[in-house]
């Protein structure tokens, strides 16, 4: 039996992974369960898997459950609470669907207290791989990926030869503007925006993709997760969501993981590594139902936010902290209505632009850099 601490528990990935458990529960169970606000998914959940420990965002939420739920469950909230749930003694795994760079300190912390890491929350690594790799090297802890693209990877480079590894190549589906130029993305809406033609994902990440800012923050996460180079990362678009990654080889050979779209996969392949169980609750893919896959260039005028993760990470330091900063924000302005679709990439360019880079920041730095990036976009826009 596997118990875990789920962070980001009433969210898209978080929702999934408690479908994989609820799948088997002889392997796996939930001991500790965290969220921010939204308590009317969150109290059937509770109440369906019996954590020992809930942590929420903040006191006001704690209140309004306690009533609501068994009275043995301890209740915490806060950054504190959310870490005392990612290292609760029970629990051997964490899993982390928080979304933003908010999850960073709960990573770090269930390192240091030797728990397995499912990682969704990218926004960790895009802030500060280089502390949770180094972490991770240093307790013997390791990092299972739950992005689905990583999970391909993972998967492809398993068994292989790791010296005869040339190239990583990220597929992208391209999000839901990707036949559009940009001049037709003048006046397209947060609701435009947060419908994904192939996945179902939380707000954030789905208006990530119609940039393609996701598959920037994504090539930062291949390079720590993998430690390969940027030059040897590559992005195709691929608008079907079969091919989940691709690894080459130096003999050309060219391993890849397929599968319909389902975040079910790669999270249940984390939470059983190295076992794979049975997944009941997807269809199968049948090529010949499929029948064509397209592989299109990404071309980064088109999609400058690729060229501008490439630009951060290869520039290293505390520049892809201002990135992922720069761009939560500016998405936030956008779903709340304060900007336009076509403002998001110019804000983050413009923090960009004015960081002066610190070379391997300590996590204080990061923080403090994470803060001030914040404020930055905001003062911005009036
Ligand atoms: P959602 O927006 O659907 O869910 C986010 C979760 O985080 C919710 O449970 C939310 O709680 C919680 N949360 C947000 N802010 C806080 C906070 N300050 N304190 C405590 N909890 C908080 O996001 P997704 O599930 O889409 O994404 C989660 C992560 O996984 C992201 O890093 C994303 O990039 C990554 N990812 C997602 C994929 C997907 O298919 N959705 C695919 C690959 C990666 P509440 O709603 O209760 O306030
Ligand atoms: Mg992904």
């Amino acid at each position: 039996m596997k118990h875990i601490s789920l962070l980001g528990a009433t969210g898209s990935v978080g929702t999934q992974t408690l479908a994989v458990v609820r799948e088997h529960p002889d392997q796996f169970s939930v001991s500790a369960f965290a969220f921010g606000e939204n308590v009317q998914t969150a109290l059937p959940l509770i109440r369906e898997f019996g954590p020992k420990l809930v942590a929420v965002k903040n006191k006001e939420t704690a209140e309004r459950i306690r009533n609501q739920i068994d009275g043995r469950i301890k209740i915490v909230y806060g950054l504190d609470g959310m870490i005392e749930a990612a290292v609760f003694p029970d629990s051997d795994m964490l899993v982390n669907a928080v979304l933003g760079s908010i999850g960073l300190e709960p990573t770090l912390a269930a390192i240091e207290a030797g728990k397995t890491i499912g990682l969704a929350n990218k926004e960790t690594l895009v802030t500060a791989g280089h502390l949770v790799m180094k972490r991770a090297e240093k307790f013997g802890v390791q990092i299972l990926p739950i992005d689905s693209e990583h999970s391909a990877i993972f998967q492809s480079l398993k068994g292989q030869d790791r010296t005869a590894l040339s190239r990583l190549i990220l597929t992208a589906s391209g999000g839901a503007f990707r036949d559009r130029t940009r001049a037709e993305l003048k006046y397209v809406t947060a609701a435009d925006a947060v419908k994904h033609p192939n996945w179902s994902m939380g707000a954030k990440i789905t208006v990530d993709t119609s940039t393609m800012m996701n598959k920037g923050l994504e090539v930062i996460e291949a390079h720590w997760l993998f430690d390969v180079p940027y030059d040897r990362i590559d992005t195709v678009i691929h608008r079907e969501s079969i091919v989940h990654s691709l690894v080459e080889y130096d003999d050309h050979s060219m391993i890849a993981q397929l599968g319909l779209p389902s975040m079910l996969v790669p999270i249940q392949y984390a939470l059983s590594y190295p076992s794979r169980l049975e997944l009941k609750q997807t269809k199968r893919l049948n090529l010949w139902e499929t029948g064509t896959l397209h592989f299109q260039k990404v071309d980064t005028v088109r999609f400058p936010a690729v060229k501008l993760a490439y630009e951060a990470g290869k520039a290293g330091g505390s520049m892809p902290t201002v990135l992922n900063a720069a761009n939560e924000t500016a998405v936030d302005l956008f779903l709340e209505g304060r900007i336009k679709f076509l403002e998001i990439e110019p804000l983050v360019k413009n923090a960009l632009d004015h960081h002066d880079l610190i070379p391997e920041p300590s996590l204080e730095m990061i923080e403090e850099t994470d803060r001030r990036t914040r404020e930055f976009v905001r003062s911005l826009v009036k």
